[in-house]
């Protein structure tokens, strides 16, 4: 399934339609490397859902994915931005330089086998509820037909796999546009596991990550709680701060919280706090507005508890900046390439997992879905990031059955071996 992704990638990359005959042989040679490596390919993908490793902790997955990369003859840099689990391999020289962008981090807790009903592989384990183990090997498998290209003399310019950790948690990808290895990148192509198959015109939402912690004063809550100040009473009045501004914020503002620390017995006045929050808009100039508020919420809530506040930011993102002319392009080369034929057994599986997740057992839809106009959905993603520094192109492919729950384990059964 993920082949298509790595397909369509790599045919973008080789020429833009109307395409003339030379340039229908060159997709079609592109075509043809992805078949001659379906084999690794599938196998990276397989062995990347068994490892199952979450942000940063990647090794495994960055390690298969790289070493293949050198073995292909890429100059392979490791450890980028001060993530252990990033890397960029490169081949070629010169203009364009064409990144292909690929991720490999699972989800804490989906372990699921690769059967169509609820069966844990390693209970409390994680597992690929959002498809990044297909992502990161099609991804690389675009790269070297590209590269192979390059090789035979049939492009010029470089192409460059990134190894992008941590899309699930702080984001990869924003670490490593801030230290610029998107700066002399002519396009970046990308894609992403979905229940359908179409050029990607969604720009997602922008994002700040926050924690906010209060110190208070100790004291026993019935001897002298005189002396006590509440940390977990500024954390309430912060949590019921935020819980007001939603009146007034835009309707397009998400905000949401977990408590992370809120004392630890009754008898005790608790001296500390701490909440992390995540607020959204679909554009940055939104969620800068919301943040500064925020700030406003927790040194209010600190003044009236009498205790001490800090807030600090700890990640986020910017929306995908939508780049029409490569959707366009994206959306051409995915109909030159078809529709994916299903075999009747991936059919009766995804029919199978549609039934186990109530939802209507209609299958795997293989149509290639229309090229809409711009959308906003709920979501972010570190790819935001890396639309800002360079025209960014996406597509969604079909990896799961219509309508299964994402970042739950119908996906991680469907994305497995
Ligand atoms: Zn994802």
């Amino acid at each position: 399934m993920s082949l298509l992704a790595a397909a369509l990638l790599a045919a973008a990359a080789a020429a833009p339609p109307p395409a003339s005959k030379a340039d229908v042989r060159k997709k079609q040679a592109a075509v043809a490397s992805i078949d001659a490596h379906r084999g690794d390919l599938v196998s990276m993908a397989d062995a990347i859902w068994g490892f199952a490793e979450t942000a940063l902790g990647e090794t495994r997955s960055a390690a298969l994915l790289a070493d293949y990369a050198e073995r292909q003859g890429f100059r392979v840099e490791r450890g980028k931005a001060g993530m252990p689990t990033a890397f960029v391999a490169s081949y070629g020289q010169g203009r364009p330089v064409v990144a292909v962008l690929g991720e490999y981090d699972a989800l804490p807790g989906l372990s699921q086998k690769a059967v169509p009903e609820r069966a844990v592989l390693q209970p409390g384990a994680p597992g690929h509820g959002c498809g990044h183990n297909l992502f990161g090997a099609a991804s690389l498998g675009a790269a070297v037909a590209v590269k192979e290209l390059i090789e035979a003399g049939k492009l010029s310019g470089t192409v460059r796999f990134y190894g992008t950790p941590a899309e699930e948690a702080i984001g990869g990808k924003v670490y490593m546009a801030r230290d610029g290895l998107f700066r002399d990148v002519d396009v970046a192509l990308a894609w992403h596991p979905a229940d359908r198959t179409y050029a990607d015109m969604t720009s997602g939402q922008a994002l700040v990550d926050l924690v906010v912690t209060f110190e208070g004063r100790t004291a026993h809550a019935a001897f002298d709680p005189w002396n006590g100040r509440s940390a977990v009473d500024a954390l309430e009045l912060f949590t019921h701060g935020v819980n007001m501004m939603r009146e007034h914020v835009k309707p397009t503002v998400r905000m949401h919280y977990v408590i992370l620390e809120g004392g630890d017995v009754p008898n005790v006045v608790p001296d500390h706090a701490k909440v992390w929050i995540w607020a959204r808009d679909f554009e940055r100039k939104g969620v800068d507005e919301v943040l500064a508020w925020l700030r406003q919420v927790a040194e209010g809530a600190a003044l009236m508890a009498g205790v001490k506040q800090t807030l600090a930011v700890q990640a986020g993102d910017y929306e995908i900046l939508v780049n029409e002319a490569g959707a366009r392009l994206l959306d051409a080369n995915l109909r030159w390439l078809g529709p994916i034929a299903y075999a009747p057994e991936e059919q009766a599986f995804a029919k199978a997992l549609q039934t186990a997740a109530g939802v209507e057992p209609r299958g795997m839809e293989s149509e290639i879905g229309p090229l809409l106009g711009q959308e906003k959905e709920g979501g972010s993603t570190d790819v935001g990031d890396v639309s800002w520094n360079v025209p960014t192109l996406h597509v969604s492919v079909a990896t799961a059955p219509r309508g299964v729950p994402w970042h739950a384990w119908p996906v991680v059964a469907a994305g497995g071996p």
